[in-house]
């Protein structure tokens, strides 16, 4: 397939690329890796009639940490983030995370922004910066605003972004001390999207006793989808295998997996369970060991 007829630009500052989306809006798109927009537009499921080429903006590609946060630019790309040892030290969740999104072709261009943009709910960094509670800045002609990622997913392959807005940096703050984080799923083939995956943060006292608690899915629903009230009632418990049953249990009545073609809603729910009572339980064994 070929795409249909569009322009291209390839953007010389954010300044000209914004200047664009402004001018353009809707019509236009930011190309980033381009691995779900170029194969969007050869299908013509995607038919934009500008492409603003940000691949040049090397200023956008970074890493950097601040106070108590790691701050990722728009054209980091997943390779970088996978070698970078400020996420290996202080994003264990995101790195645990990365080897499972697609092949390393596809990470050698996809970038962490890009991915975001694009919302796709089976895709599973937008879990993973829903689990840590990350900030989300949108930059446009008029200036900056700072979305918060739960209120960034709004449908399917949808955001909170405006038509003139660019995802420019990623925000991820560091979890308390004594949290154990683990991301798990279950994809049909290495390199797959996930049938359903879940991402684990969860917090103990210096008695080990939970403190703080999130469960968030990727292909649970139209977003990533977050299992509060299971997380919730794990707070002010020892951690027990009990416990976990319970939260898998609730978890799986919390969600709501819309089934697929590879997988029943009630497959995908009961996996939910299983990789749901493996993750907290992996969770709780790291929390501990790092009390
Ligand atoms: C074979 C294959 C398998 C894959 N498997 C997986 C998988 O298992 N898990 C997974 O998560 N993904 C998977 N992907 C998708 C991949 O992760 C993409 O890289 C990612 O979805 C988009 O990132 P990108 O940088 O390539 O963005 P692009 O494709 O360039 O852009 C995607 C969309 O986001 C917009 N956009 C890009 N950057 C910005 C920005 N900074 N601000 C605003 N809008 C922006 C674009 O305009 C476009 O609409 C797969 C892709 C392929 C081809």
């Amino acid at each position: 397939m070929k795409p249909a007829p569009f322009r291209y630009v390839a953007a010389y500052s954010l300044d000209h690329a914004l200047a664009l989306k402004a001018e353009h809006g809707d019509e236009a798109r930011f190309l980033a890796g381009g691995q779900s927009l170029l194969a969007a537009m050869n299908f013509r499921l995607a038919q934009p009639a500008f492409l603003i080429d940000i691949n040049p903006l090397r200023d956008l590609d970074y890493v950097r940490r601040g106070g108590s946060v790691v701050r990722i630019g728009a054209l980091t790309r997943y390779r970088t983030l996978q070698r970078d040892p400020v996420v290996a030290n202080h994003q264990a969740l995101l790195a645990e995370a990365l080897p499972h999104v697609a092949h390393p072709q596809i990470r050698n261009r996809g970038t962490l922004a890009g991915n975001l943009a694009h919302a796709d709910p089976a895709s599973e960094l937008p879990a993973v910066v829903l689990a840590v509670g990350g900030k989300l800045c949108a930059r446009s002609v008029k200036g900056e605003r700072w979305i918060a990622v739960k209120d960034f997913f709004t449908g399917p392959l949808s955001t909170a972004l405006d038509a003139e807005e660019m995802l420019a940096e990623i925000e991820l703050p560091d979890l308390p001390a004594r949290t154990g984080v683990c991301f798990l799923e279950v994809a049909r083939r290495r390199g797959d999207y996930a049938m359903i995956g879940v991402a684990a943060t969860l917090t103990v006292d210096a008695g080990g006793t939970c403190v703080a608690a999130r469960l968030t899915y990727c292909n649970a629903g139209g977003t990533p989808v977050s299992a509060s009230a299971a997380a919730k009632a794990l707070v002010g418990r020892r951690i027990s295998e009990k416990a976990i049953g319970e939260a898998a249990a609730a978890a799986m009545r919390e969600i709501e997996p819309p089934g697929n073609v590879h997988a029943s809603s009630d497959f995908q729910r009961h996996l939910a369970g299983v990789l749901t009572r493996r993750a907290l339980a992996k969770a709780h064994t790291r929390a501990m060991s790092a009390a």
